[in-house]
């Protein structure tokens, strides 16, 4: 296995706690491959950028960044280089950074006019990899629910496999879902009620849209466990035997398109287009934050607002939680019903599937639903 080797080639038996140079070593090969694919991002833009961000990019701002992830790495890389026996690390973080900086760095300039066509969105992979480590990885190492569980833990190389797979081709993914959906509501017609909403204030209509997403989603997630045929591919984001926040990025592309397209329907009829854009900003964060291996929690308002460990009971094997805990922000939705299991403060002891064999690879988990319907 592939994970297997590079666990193998970068990792080695000393400590992994801070000041050992494990750390360091880790960020540097980070920011080392962030940097060397931002630099490529603007060597081929026309191919690799996704055309709606474009426009919108500060680039002296993005400039900036690039330079200071390039010198982070190498920074980084010498501490790690110092601090550790094993130099691998940190030689990897500056290898890139050095790429990256003989490819010109920040520096180099977009002289082809663009236009909008097919691209690989590698900078919204890029861009969306930094910000989701910066936000969720910290919170992880210092507050973990599980603290023997390891960053690199079994799998986690194909959960990255599964956060490049949704994140790079976003285009079609939004096309596949975003189209079916605005036919459907120019079909159904909903001006009446759109501007009834519209004239509420933000916050009231953003906390309805996250009701009516969260009752859609209560439902369609149902569906996907209640279903035979539907659960072969929600199955997949079942397989993980252990929780955090790349976990949550392991899905089928038939379960996230069923999940993110039939929610926007009920939406699109009643929110305006700034609110459901907001609103999908916001599940991504939440959604993702409910997978992490985060123990802290706010006593009173857990039974109102999703936490981490609400999710974490639905993805437990233990017999007591099967098929409950569906709703991804408000768990007072199952209460309603009859599918809420929420014991006071334990965390669950076994994550995964018991009786159904996954198959491993990323592609295994890509046909195993049609697999299953031949054999059925
Ligand atoms: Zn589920
Ligand atoms: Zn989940």
């Amino acid at each position: 296995m592939l994970e297997h080797k590079v666990n193998e080639f970068f990792g080695d038996d000393d400590p992994t706690g801070f000041g050992t140079g494990w750390w360091s070593g880790v960020l540097s090969a980070f920011f080392g491959i962030l940097a060397f694919g931002a630099v490529v991002c603007l060597h081929f833009p026309q191919l690799l950028s996704s055309p709606e961000l474009r426009p919108h990019y500060p680039m002296d701002l993005m400039r900036m960044l690039i330079q200071g992830v390039i010198v982070g790495a190498v920074v980084l890389g010498v501490v790690s280089a110092v601090l550790r026996r094993k130099k691998v690390l940190g030689f990897t973080g500056m290898l890139f950074a050095l790429g990256a900086a003989l490819l010109g760095g920040a520096n180099v300039e977009i002289n082809e006019p663009l236009h909008d066509g097919m691209a690989i969105g590698l900078d919204w992979f890029l861009l969306d990899m930094l910000l989701m480590t910066l936000i969720f990885s910290p919170i992880e190492v210092l507050w973990p629910a599980y603290p023997k569980q390891s960053v690199f833990r079994p799998e986690w190389l194909l959960d990255v496999v599964y956060f490049l797979s949704t994140h790079l081709p976003i285009r079609i993914t939004t096309i596949m879902i975003l189209l079916p959906a605005t036919q459907l509501v120019n079909m159904l017609g909903n001006a009446g009620l759109q501007g009834a909403v519209g004239s509420l204030p933000w916050p009231v209509q953003f906390f309805l849209a996250v009701l009516v997403a969260d009752l859609a989603e209560y439902w369609i997630h149902r569906a996907l466990h209640e279903l035979p045929w539907l659960w072969r591919f929600h199955a997949i984001h079942h397989s993980s035997k252990a929780l955090d926040w790349i976990a949550g990025s392991r899905a089928h592309l038939v379960d996230d398109v069923l999940i993110r397209g039939l929610m926007l329907i009920p939406m699109m009829f009643a929110f305006s287009q700034s609110i459901i854009t907001a609103y999908l900003l916001f599940v991504t964060i939440h959604a993702t934050w409910a997978h992490t291996n985060f123990g802290p929690s706010i006593k009173w308002l857990e039974p109102y607002l999703v936490f981490p460990r609400f999710h974490h009971w639905h993805h437990t094997s233990q017999k007591e939680a099967i098929d409950k805990n569906y709703a991804i922000h408000f768990p007072w939705i199952d209460k309603l019903f009859g599918t809420y299991y929420f014991p006071d403060d334990r965390w669950p002891d076994h994550y995964g599937l018991d009786n159904e064999p996954i198959p491993a690879g990323f592609w295994g988990q890509a046909f195993y639903p049609f697999t299953r319907w031949r054999a059925a």
